[in-house]
């Protein structure tokens, strides 16, 4: 249960620990960087290689709305939000129709709270509840993220903190490209990761463990197009070195992979600037129609799984139509700020106008409106495809965006468990070898449909932090003998 139990299992505790090189390799400047973090704070040192020298504006986390789940956090105590894992487990399991793995889900849910606590004391990140609304599928406010809503804010903050720590060094721009495991093959433990400089130029840096914090492989094409064949033709929106690199290492080294069908979608991408417009739109009260003027589903159900039925509408685009209230209401985020000075939303007094400026037929889109007015006058009841909700009446001035469908992120990968030890065929840890956020196997089951906002940061920022604490022994559910 300690990191002197991880290490001294070891044919190699004999070894001068000076001999270990550093303690861990992180592979991967995104949510890998909180479990550097952590690893340094427990007296570890780290060393941390990523092959993009625009990380800090290039990979999935720094391109998200940071919002991270905490149940049952010090801000939700503070605002009389009765909230817990256990709720949040139950939360997930109903998104997922029980389909995410619980271990991971449960123990996701368990450090969320501490998590986000950590952020904001240990590490200085400027966290608040969002409280302004609610993301599909989240029975309670449980959302933290920073003032601006956007991931470039978070990742400079765990930058930052990561630039003035003693124990971590950046080797950017490197590739991890595979691990050297110790003599007693295929059960040996991590002895080396092997990293591969821009001129081919390959090195191993000796090391007891590596977290795999490459994210997924949505910037692979063949993947994409094995796997999710259903968003394959849509735009993909997220780090493109994001190519299944800890996927393919981990499988190389005997690990399984799960839930290889999993994807975050997103049905709110600009067309016009291709930039995130966001569901806050929605869940304030707008609504989405295809090109005809017409809505087609549910919008509340999800922006994950919106994305497959937008891409399904003939032109697969579609229209965000909303008004002044809505808009104001949405310009916290900074991507919906960037969306708007790029000139992507169209404005018009009336209807007819708004049919005129967007190509779609003035009578389907007068109906599509006047039935959201209807049901958020009545406040109650549901509409024909089952949405019970609508914040306000939609008046005009009317505003909309052309939206199209894209992959934001996939969520399957390397089989972890709830401390992120990467396990085998066998389903016992591969010693040493770690993986946190895409690169592991989620907790949104199957599809795009089981999506909750935040379920990918906090695997990404959840699964990093549970390495460093294994690795070091800090957490409870470790076994001694991995
Ligand atoms: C627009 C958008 C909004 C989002 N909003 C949210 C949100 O609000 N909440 C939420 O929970 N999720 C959100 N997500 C999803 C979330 O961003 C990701 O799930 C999460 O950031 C993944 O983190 P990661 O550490 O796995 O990957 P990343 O943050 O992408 O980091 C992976 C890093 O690994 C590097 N790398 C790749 N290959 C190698 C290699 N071989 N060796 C070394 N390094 C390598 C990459 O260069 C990259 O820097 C959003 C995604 C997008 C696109």
């Amino acid at each position: 249960m300690t990191g002197e139990a991880d290490r001294a299992d070891t044919p190699e505790a004999a070894r001068d620990p000076d001999d270990w090189g550093v303690d861990l390799v992180v592979a991967g400047a995104g949510g890998g960087l909180a479990g550097a973090l952590r690893a340094a704070e427990h007296g570890l040192s780290v060393l941390v290689v990523d092959p993009d020298e625009q990380f800090l504006r290039g990979n999935n986390t720094s391109m998200s709305t940071a919002m991270i789940p905490g149940a049952g956090s010090r801000w939700q105590r503070a605002a009389g939000v009765e909230d817990g894992p256990a709720r949040f487990l139950a939360d997930i399991a109903a998104k997922t129709r029980g389909t995410a793995d619980p271990t991971l889900a449960a123990a996701l849910a368990k450090i969320s709270a501490p998590l986000v606590e950590w952020l904001a004391e240990g590490v200085d990140v400027p966290l608040q509840l969002v409280r302004d609304f609610s993301y599909p599928g989240h029975s309670a406010d449980r959302l933290h993220t920073v003032r601006t809503r956007h991931g470039s804010a978070l990742l400079r903050h765990l930058y930052e903190r990561v630039r003035r720590s003693p124990s971590i060094d950046l080797l950017v721009p490197a590739r991890l490209v595979d691990v050297e495991r110790g003599p007693d093959g295929a059960a040996g433990r991590v002895t080396g990761a092997v990293v591969e400089y821009p001129d081919g130029r390959r090195e191993t840096i000796a090391t007891r463990a590596v977290l795999l914090a490459t994210n997924g492989y949505g910037a692979h094409r063949g993947l994409v197009e094995r796997h999710l064949p259903q968003i394959a033709a849509a735009d993909y929106h997220g780090g493109q070195f994001s190519t299944g690199d800890g996927l393919a290492i981990g499988l190389r080294h005997g690990a399984r992979s799960a839930f290889m069908d999993a994807y975050q979608g997103h049905a709110a991408l600009a067309r016009r600037s291709r930039t995130l417009v966001g569901w806050a739109t929605v869940m304030h009260g707008a609504i989405m129609v295809d090109t005809a003027g017409s809505r087609f589903g549910d919008e509340t159900t999800g922006y994950s799984e919106y994305a497959a039925a937008l891409a399904a509408r003939p032109g697969a685009r579609g229209w965000i139509v909303m008004d002044r209230r809505i808009h104001d209401l949405c310009l916290p985020f900074s991507d919906f700020q960037q969306t708007v000075a790029a000139g992507a939303l169209v404005w018009a007094d009336d209807l007819t106008a708004l049919a005129e400026r967007t190509g779609c037929a003035a009578k389907a889109l007068e109906e599509s409106v006047s039935d959201q007015v209807a049901l958020a006058t009545a406040a109650t009841g549901h509409d024909r495809f089952g949405r019970t909700f609508f914040e306000g009446p939609l008046r005009g001035p009317f505003a909309a965006v052309e939206v199209i469908p894209a992959l934001f992120h996939t969520q399957g990968g390397l089989v972890v468990d709830g401390d992120a030890h990467v396990l085998d065929g066998q389903g016992s840890p591969i010693r040493g070898l770690f993986a946190s956020g895409g690169a592991a196997h989620g907790i949104s089951g199957r599809g795009a449909d089981g999506y909750l906002a935040g379920n990918g940061l906090l695997p990404a920022l959840g699964l990093a932090w549970q390495a460093a604490n294994a690795l070091s022994g800090a957490t409870d559910t470790t076994d001694t003998t991995r």
